[in-house]
């Protein structure tokens, strides 16, 4: 599925819609250069979820933890990490507890993250470098593959 995104607002927008298709312990992962949105999208997605404070990038605290009452979401950003780090990290103690967890930059990662788990694509779209996105949602996984179809029913 592709999207052709123009503004921050829209974007946060997607976001919002994304949040309405995801399932309690699910794992999304952020995909695109620094300053492509990937947080921003992130921002709609946990607002979308019902969380009213505020969101910020986790480029430098790894982790923020949005609290939800009765479930969480886990916001991570790895563009700082080798691989290695990750594994120390103990990721996979947070990916099989509650709570969706959202991780930019898992290219890091590569290899020690699970490929069950929804892939945003965001890319610069050169004509309009300053606001237009170019958003690409894929899955391998069935389970993954049904929540793109059901925000295409929203979009
Ligand atoms: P990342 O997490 O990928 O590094 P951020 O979401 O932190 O990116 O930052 C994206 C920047 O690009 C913000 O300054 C935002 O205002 C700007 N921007 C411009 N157009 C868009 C758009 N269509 N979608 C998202 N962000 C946009
Ligand atoms: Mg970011």
């Amino acid at each position: 599925m592709e999207l052709l995104i123009y503004s921050e607002s829209e974007m946060e927008q997607l976001g919002e819609k994304i949040a309405l298709v995801l399932d309690e312990n699910d794992l999304v992962y952020l995909i695109g250069e620094l300053g492509a949105g990937k947080t921003t999208l992130v921002r709609g997605i946990v607002r979308g979820r019902g969380y009213p404070g505020r969101v910020t990038s986790p480029t430098f605290t790894l982790m923020n933890v949005y609290d939800l009452g009765n479930s969480q979401i886990n916001h991570f950003d790895f563009y700082r990490l080798t691989g290695s780090e990750i594994y120390d990290l103990g990721l996979e103690d947070y990916l099989d507890r509650q709570g969706i967890s959202l991780i930019e930059w898992p290219q890091a990662g590569e290899g020690y993250l699970p490929r069950e788990a929804l892939f945003i694509y965001i890319s610069l779209v050169e004509d309009d470098y300053d606001r237009e996105r170019k958003v690409s949602l894929e899955a391998f996984a069935p389970e993954y593959m049904d929540r793109i179809k059901e925000l295409q029913k929203l979009c």
